[in-house]
């Protein structure tokens, strides 16, 4: 794992310099790059004679990094470790393709061209930190530490399924032919593991973990039941590929202070603080991406500005502008408030409501949005939940505060349910039970009284409570299995508790945090889609005698720069702004003049 994190650096760094190859900089990696690019020109005459001399051929590179995104792709899902295997000795076929190509100076934008097509190809796969990184640096990319962990991801992932099917077999034939089932994959994967996989730094904890659990498989006997959950606990190495690679840029922190334009030459340009080229590249790819649209846009892009620690220069500054404004107001009114002084906690709490919702009106360009989590929920400290998104991701997160406020509970979310796989994310990260690991009486409590009734199939009672007709049930022998046929296990879901090393951490600060970063994201949003909607309309001006500025406000909320907009129609010559501020929801309209 060591060494594949600072390879990631490496590589992260090395996105960096790549990008800034124009500005002066004394680390001598830079400069090293800065010699190459010399070298280069005077070999060639010319940079595009060079281009297409010797052994560089574009289209094959685009063509082969096209092919190792997907393979990647699939080494990372599939949990056949024969499609993994075969994946993996493919992709030794290919790499060198890149290896050799990729100190040539338009390599990068070559395989920039590979991403691009890959996206356009498969719209709903983003390309995982990890992959980025085998293509922009091949050469350096830990390949054996990542086949390692593959597999011993993919085996992980297999055996528990197997563990879940295996608990509704009926017959112990059956039962007998899997086991024997799961003992051959470890077999393999040992194998794999031991003939090409010595040199990778996480093989011996690896090996240990699977030996163990090979040890447990031969001390059960053919009738002894399996028991699934201390099985599943001597595979404790959890592996995230991906944030094993993508935590390291916000950790190190060298992105501090970089600017990252993401709608260039629109009418309100907006500015991403904090992200390299790759990052900034990656948000902008997701805006412009009409097939991610809505929440599921949203959600994305809040991810990444939590994870990376994200602004937008322009709410930075408007917030300077107006935060000022909005908490002078509110210092004003307390100051010149007769009853404030006297008041307890709970009464000025609720007078500070009023005086918030009277300093938002003062503010003359009032951006569509939260202004009061805007301007007073800014995270003191916007690495507070850094620990967990590194540990957990950020969508896991959400999915687990969003039902963490009632732990007992036991969810049911069939295979098609919007939530299943959110679920499941869960179970894996261990902030969740799943099926047969949650206790039986709870499970039970789901079901409907007729269901239970259904169950207990006492013929010499009619349970008119749940709780009668539970204990009932708990006493049938074998009902592990009877219940099996009834209802399925997998579809049941209970969270846990967080562990108890975040216990320091404060959940209602991580949640400010995050309602203040939705906020900001969703200011993105809005004038994102603003500046291109102006800029359609001022492309189309045939005809256009003048235009005129549209809220869709109502009276009472509409911004009081919006007032003073919508008076009057504008020449041609003399067009305001719009979107005006951000976060305006000012528009445009054209007045038509037809002959
Ligand atoms: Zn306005």
């Amino acid at each position: 794992m060591g060494t594949f994190i600072i390879i990631s650096v490496a590589i992260i760094v090395f996105v960096i310099i790549v990008t800034n190859t124009t500005k002066k900089s004394k680390s001598s990696l830079a400069n090293r790059s800065i010699e190459t690019n010399s070298t280069n020109s005077s070999r060639g005459t010319s940079s595009q004679q060079y281009v297409f001399s010797g052994s560089y051929f574009p289209q094959n590179i685009q063509r082969t990094g096209l092919q190792v995104l997907e393979t990647l792709s699939i080494i990372g899902t599939s949990k056949a470790l024969d499609t993994i295997t075969g994946r993996y000795n493919f992709l030794l076929t290919i790499i060198d393709v890149l290896k050799e190509g990729s100190e040539h100076t338009r390599y990068i934008s070559d395989i920039q061209n590979s991403i691009d097509t890959y996206k356009s190809m498969y719209y709903d796969r983003i390309p995982q930190g990890y992959e980025l990184a085998f293509l922009l640096k091949p050469k350096e990319f830990d390949l054996i530490e990542f086949y390692c962990l593959s597999l011993y991801r993919a085996f992980k992932r297999s055996y528990e399924d197997h563990l879940e099917e295996i608990k509704f077999l009926k017959r112990q034939d059956a039962k007998v032919r899997r086991k024997e089932k799961i003992k051959e994959l470890l077999k393999y994967t040992k194998e794999e593991l031991a003939n090409k996989c010595r040199n990778a730094s996480s093989f011996n904890d690896v090996m240990t973990e699977l030996e163990k659990l090979e040890i447990y498989l031969t001390s059960q006997t053919e009738n002894s039941t399996f028991n699934s959950n201390s099985s599943l606990e001597i595979l404790k190495t959890n592996i995230d590929l991906n944030s094993a690679v993508t935590t390291i840029s916000k950790r190190q922190n060298s992105n501090k202070g970089m600017e990252f334009k993401l709608n260039p030459g629109l009418p309100f340009e907006l500015t991403l603080l904090n992200a390299d080229f790759q990052l900034g590249q990656k948000i902008r790819n997701i805006l412009e991406d009409d097939n991610v649209y809505g929440g599921k846009k949203r959600e994305i892009i809040v991810a990444l500005f939590s994870e990376y620690n994200l602004e937008i220069k322009e709410v930075e500054e408007y917030k300077n502008k107006y935060g000022r404004v909005y908490h002078e107001k509110i210092n004003e009114l307390v100051k010149s408030s007769a009853v404030w002084q006297s008041l307890g906690v709970r009464d000025k709490e609720d007078l500070m409501e009023d005086f918030r919702e009277i300093a938002v009106k003062t503010i003359y360009e009032r951006a569509n949005c939260n202004l009061k989590i805007l301007f007073d929920k800014e995270p003191a400290d916007i690495t507070v939940d850094d620990e967990l998104i590194k540990e957990y991701g950020f969508e896991n997160l959400v999915t687990y505060f969003r039902f963490a406020e009632n732990l007992d509970k036991v969810r049911v979310a069939q295979n098609d349910n919007y939530n299943r796989p959110r679920f499941e994310k869960l179970v894996e990260l261990d902030l969740a039970l799943r099926g047969s690991a949650i206790p039986l009486e709870e499970i039970l409590l789901t079901l409907t009284l007729k269901e239970l009734n259904d169950i207990a199939n006492n013929v010499e009672k009619d349970y008119k409570r749940k709780n009668q007709a539970i204990e009932y049930i708990m006493n049938i022998p074998n009902i592990e299995e009877k219940l099996g046929a009834k209802i399925s296990f997998r579809e049941l879901f209970k969270l846990k508790a967080l562990p108890e090393k975040y216990a320091t951490i404060n959940l209602k600060e991580v949640s400010d945090a995050w309602a203040y970063t939705y906020e900001v994201v969703d200011l993105l949003l809005d004038t994102y889609r603003s500046s291109i909607y102006t800029d359609h309309i001022l492309k189309n001006s045939q005809y256009v005698k003048e235009y005129r500025v549209y809220c869709f406000s109502n009276d009472e909320s509409m911004c009081p720069c919006a007032r003073d907009l919508i008076k009057k129609p504008f020449p041609k010559s003399n067009l305001p702004k719009i979107p005006y501020h951000i976060g305006c929801n000012c528009m445009l309209r054209q007045e038509y003049e037809f002959d």
